[in-house]
């Protein structure tokens, strides 16, 4: 089973993809997570990228897909959880062409729809843990609401991204309009795309999302 979760900044795709893989026990990949994990390097590599995600912009087609390719080559899981990931129509039909390769496809493509002054609010209220990465929020009250400045579960301090601000938020979205938003249709045609509300609670949404794998699954 292979899942793509489609989604603007801060809809919750990172909270969704926890869910799914401790129900499902997949291979969750988020490119942010990686694109991130390479960024913390001290070299000019690891400069530019932080510079660039700082700013809220794409990363390069090329150096996504060669960290995702690394990843992939070193997982024993098949069952994949793409998070953040395909970003644009290039990406997405050279996803298709490697799970082809491999006699494979995308099962689900699940559109997580929030409205924009949610997303806005959102961002500029995200707090993640250092330690456990668990997600809180100042702005909130229904996502995990939080004034101190550690973690519930762990007592770690909590960080704000470098990206979660409304200026970076602006490019982001604007990205997202304008290099990720095609991909609706893209998947659309292919009869994979499932839209789910999600200016709704993460059980909720969880819940709907598991029904229609639930109701799909004899048809993989
Ligand atoms: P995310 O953690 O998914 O919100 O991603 C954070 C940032 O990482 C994005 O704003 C982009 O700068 C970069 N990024 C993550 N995934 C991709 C991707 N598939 N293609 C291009 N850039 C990406």
């Amino acid at each position: 089973m292979n899942i793509i979760l489609l989604a603007p900044p801060a809809a919750g795709k990172g909270t969704q993809a926890e869910l799914l893989d401790k129900k499902y026990h997949l291979n969750h990949i988020s490119t942010g997570d990686l694109l991130r994990s390479a960024a913390s390097r001290e070299d000019d590599f690891g400069k530019k990228l932080k510079e660039i995600m700082a700013s809220g912009a794409l990363v390069s087609d090329e150096i996504v897909l060669e960290l995702l390719e690394k990843h992939l080559e070193q997982s024993t899981n098949h069952n994949l959880l793409f998070d953040g990931f395909p970003r644009t129509i290039h990406q997405a039909e050279l996803l298709d062409e490697m799970l082809e390769k491999k006699n494979d496809k995308i099962n689900y493509v699940f559109l997580l729809d929030v409205e924009e002054d949610i997303l806005k609010k959102r961002i500029t209220g995200r707090r993640i843990c250092k330690n456990c990465n668990s997600v809180y929020n100042v702005n909130i009250e229904a996502l995990n609401p939080k004034q101190e400045n550690t973690c519930d579960k762990c007592g770690e301090m909590l960080y704000q991204r470098g990206d979660d601000n409304e200026e970076a938020f602006k490019i982001r979205y604007q990205e997202y309009i304008e290099k990720t938003s095609p991909l609706i249709n893209y998947y659309q045609d292919k009869q994979k795309l499932y839209r789910i509300d999600s200016n709704q609670q993460k059980e909720i949404i969880f819940d709907s999302i598991c029904k229609i794998i639930e109701n799909n699954k004899q048809l993989f």
